[in-house]
């Protein structure tokens, strides 16, 4: 028997369950004797998470939901494998994440990135069940309001618990966001209405989908949003950006003939 290690109550995170990093975050939560998993991270851990997770006296049968807040495959590679394992569970998607996953695209999932040598290989994903904003996933007594925040990946979900919402890769607690890369579906303009929305939201707690979980604090918040705001005009993410003001000058100066000072 191991011993439950709850990061707030009905809410357990395996990697501080296990006291080391693992991979992404998984989060179980529960309600009585059923419960459900946030994503899963890579296939090769899943086996020792679901060992975990027996070891903590959670009946493998009871496990209603596999949630794959977005489809990125260091979240969701292991989803399918975990599925055989918990064979009572539902795998649970929104619908812009499961059409990436189940027709295998895999530069949307992040799976194929060339540029840095990197190539996962992903299951044939087959989802369950389609959530998206407005919803609700009950467990047991207790039920998540599902949101849609899409920003890092299209069909990014985050599920909100009374105080707490999990948030994926929304913000993380050093103020850095989701990776912001066109090819994977993200926007910067819907990525400060999602951030927008969890600043002002009552949530008092984040549980990112990487690394630990903190205060939903809302300076930190607005220190990302105005950086974002700035990269709707910059270069830097020009495949993401609306604008690039400086084209503009540029038009004016060449119709007057301006030299370089
Ligand atoms: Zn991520």
């Amino acid at each position: 028997m191991l011993e439950r290690r709850e990061l707030f109550p009905q809410v357990i995170e395996l990697n501080l369950q296990a006291r080391r990093r693992l991979g992404c975050c998984v989060y179980l939560v529960f309600s009585g004797s059923e419960w459900m998993l946030m994503d899963i991270g890579y296939e090769d851990t899943v086996e020792e998470l679901v060992d975990m997770i027996r070891q903590m006296d959670f009946p493998l049968a009871n496990c209603r939901y596999l949630i794959a807040t977005h489809a990125d495959a260091d979240h969701v590679q292991g989803l399918q494998r975990a599925k055989q394992l918990l064979p009572g569970s539902q795998l649970v998607a929104h619908p812009e994440a499961r059409r990436i996953l189940e027709t295998g695209d895999r530069i949307a999932s992040f799976a194929e990135i060339p540029a840095q040598g990197i190539s996962i290989s992903m299951p044939d994903f087959a989802i369950d069940r389609e959530v998206a904003e407005g919803d609700k996933l009950t467990l047991g007594d207790i039920s998540l309001d599902v949101w849609d925040t899409p920003g890092h990946a299209v069909g990014q979900l985050a599920f909100r618990f009374g105080k707490l919402l999990f948030s994926g890769d929304n913000i993380f607690r050093d103020g850095c966001v989701g990776s912001i890369d066109a090819h994977h579906g993200s926007d910067i303009p819907a990525f400060i209405e999602s951030l927008k929305r969890i600043q002002a939201s009552s949530v008092e707690w984040l549980l990112p989908s990487h690394g630990p979980a903190f205060r939903n604090d809302r300076a930190l918040l607005q220190s990302a949003i105005d950086r974002l705001d700035k990269y709707q005009h910059m270069a830097d993410f020009g495949t993401c950006a609306v604008d690039w003001p400086l084209l503009d000058e540029w038009e004016l100066e060449l119709a007057k003939g301006v030299l370089p000072e």
